[in-house]
C-alpha cells in the first residue's frame, strides 16, 4: 500500500513513520532523509540541496523529481511506501500520482498530523541528531541514558539539526503554509485524508493513525 504523512515541519512525520514501517512492513521514504545523505556525500547535488535546505526553502521540484523517482525504483518499495515530507508541491503531488499511475498504483491514504506551530518550536530547539546513525532525541521529552551520547550506537556527541533553529523553522512554517498546504485539497477532492491529532504520546499518536488508516482502507492492511 501507498500512503503518506502529512503535515508541518516537526509535526512528527519522520518519527511516527519510522514506526508506521515497522507495523505495515513498508518502507518510508523521506525525501529529506534521502537529501541529508545526499548531503553528507559531498557531492555537487548535496551542496545544491544544502543551499535551500540551510535557508528553509524548498528544493525545486525538478531536483526533488529525480531523487524520487531512483528511490521508487528500488527494489523494497515495489509493493508500496510511506512517504514522508514528500510532496511538498501541488506539482510533485500530481508527478507522483503519474509516477504510481505507471506502476498500476496510487496514494490510498493521507494522513494529515495537526500540530501548532508552537509546538512545533518546542519540539525543534530541543531535538537533538546522532551525527553517526541518525537517531534523533529531544533534551526534555526524550534524553538519552548518558548527556550527549547515542544510545543506539554509542557515538559521543548529539548535533542540532542546522534546520531547527527558530528563524529557519519559521521560514519553514511558512513555506509550508504558502505551497505545501494547499496539496491537501488535491487529495480531499479524492476522499483519501484523514485527520489525526499531532499532540500527545507517541503511542497513542501511532494508535490514532493505524486507526484511521484502517477506517479508510480496511482490509488494504
Ligand atoms: P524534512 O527532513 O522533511 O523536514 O526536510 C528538510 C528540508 O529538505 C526541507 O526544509 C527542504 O529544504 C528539503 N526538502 C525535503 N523534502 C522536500 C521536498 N519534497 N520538496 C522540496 N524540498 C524538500
Amino acid at each position: 500500500m501507498d500512503f503518506l504523512l502529512f503535515g508541518p515541519p516537526g509535526a512528527g512525520k519522520g518519527t511516527q513513520s519510522q514506526r508506521l514501517v515497522d507495523i505495515y512492513k513498508t518502507p518510508q521514504i523521506a525525501t529529506g532523509d534521502l537529501m541529508r545523505a545526499e548531503r553528507k556525500s559531498g557531492s555537487a547535488l548535496g551542496q545544491e540541496f544544502d543551499k535551500y535546505m540551510s535557508k528553509g526553502e524548498l528544493v525545486p521540484d525538478s531536483l526533488v523529481e529525480q531523487l524520487l523517482s531512483n528511490r521508487l525504483k528500488q527494489p523494497d518499495a515495489a509493493n508500496g511506501a510511506i512517504f514522508d515530507g514528500f510532496p511538498r508541491t501541488l506539482t510533485q503531488a500530481k508527478r507522483l500520482d503519474e509516477i504510481l499511475e505507471g506502476l498500476s498504483r496510487r496514494i490510498q491514504a493521507v494522513v494529515h498530523l495537526e500540530v501548532s506551530l508552537e509546538t512545533i518550536l518546542e519540539r525543534a530547539s530541543g531535538r537533538r541528531v546522532c551525527p553517526s546513525c541518525g537517531a534523533s532525541y529531544h533534551l526534555h521529552h526524550k534524553p538519552p541514558e548518558n548527556t550527549n551520547v547515542c544510545d543506539a550506537c554509542g557515538h559521543e556527541g548529539l548535533n542540532q539539526r542546522k534546520d531547527d533553529n527558530e528563524d529557519v523553522v519559521r521560514r519553514r512554517h511558512a513555506e509550508y503554509r504558502e505551497k505545501t498546504e494547499p496539496v491537501l485539497s488535491h487529495y480531499r477532492a479524492k476522499g483519501i485524508v484523514v485527520e489525526v491529532d499531532g499532540l500527545g504520546e507517541l503511542d497513542q499518536v501511532t494508535q490514532n493513525i493505524c486507526n484511521a488508516l484502517k477506517k479508510l482502507v480496511g482490509e488494504a492492511l
